[in-house]
């Protein structure tokens, strides 16, 4: 990789910027000071210090986010906020994005990364990647209910979804409960409940896959992901 873009990518402003500080001599390979902005090196292999700080280097980056309603799940968007402006600067370098959609109103967990094989494996339908909801629900919920999910739903437009477990946690006026799918259709938990006779009034993402939501994490807070959140998920 060459020097120049290392230091751009990682944060250290643009290249111009970055050819400054090489001509300014305050970036060393291997402890050497390099002249050259266009000085290839091996970023796993080579430390590269600016003003004598090394720079840890990482080519992904995974973050958690508790994500509020109101805010959209893309990168950008020319009508609303969107999950991506959420986050500090200093991850736009690593061009992150959300791996899949929660709608502008569900709140809950959602992996924000620039790791594109793996947001690809989470998103496939093919993996079957468990996806569990905390859902409200105006009405009662019922054992069968209960069934028809575990049979399969059938939705308005035709669409048989595959099995999907119901946990009723409290049934009454308003209810509560979790669903677990392993599909990503276009407002499904919506258009599951709908099709029992129901509205959901509430939706929040808590795991999806080995990830689950960090109970620490606010709505609208974020964290990047430990390294045994990383490992679990490859
Ligand atoms: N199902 C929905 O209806 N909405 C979401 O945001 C996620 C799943």
């Amino acid at each position: 990789m060459r020097l120049d873009k290392l230091l751009a990518n990682m944060g250290y402003g643009s290249r111009k910027d970055v050819k400054a500080l090489i001509k300014k001599k305050q970036v060393t390979i291997n402890g050497r000071a390099v002249k050259n902005t266009a000085q290839q090196l091996n970023p796993e292999k080579d430390t590269t210090a600016v003003n004598g700080e090394p720079i840890i280097y990482r080519k992904y980056v995974y973050i958690m986010m508790n994500k509020p309603s109101g805010y959209v799940s893309a990168t950008v968007d020319n009508r609303d906020q969107t999950v991506v402006d959420l986050l500090p600067d200093d991850y736009y370098v690593f061009a992150p994005f959300p791996v899949g959609r929660l709608d502008k109103d569900t709140e809950g967990l959602l992996l924000i990364t620039n790791d594109g094989d793996l947001a690809h494996r989470l998103t496939s339908p093919r993996k079957n990647i468990e996806k569990t909801y905390y859902v409200t629900i105006s009405g009662p919920v019922t054992e069968e209910d209960k069934q028809m999910f575990a049979d399969g739903i059938t939705l308005e437009d035709g669409y048989q979804t595959k099995p999907a477990a119901l946990t009723i946690l409290r049934t009454g006026g308003t209810s509560e409960a979790e669903i677990t799918i392993t599909e990503g259709k276009y407002h499904q938990i919506k258009r599951m409940v709908a099709a029992a006779g129901k509205k959901v009034l509430f939706l929040k993402r808590i795991r999806m896959g080995p990830l689950t939501l960090d109970p620490a994490l606010e709505s609208g807070s974020f964290r990047e992901l430990t390294a045994g959140e990383v490992e679990k998920l490859q």
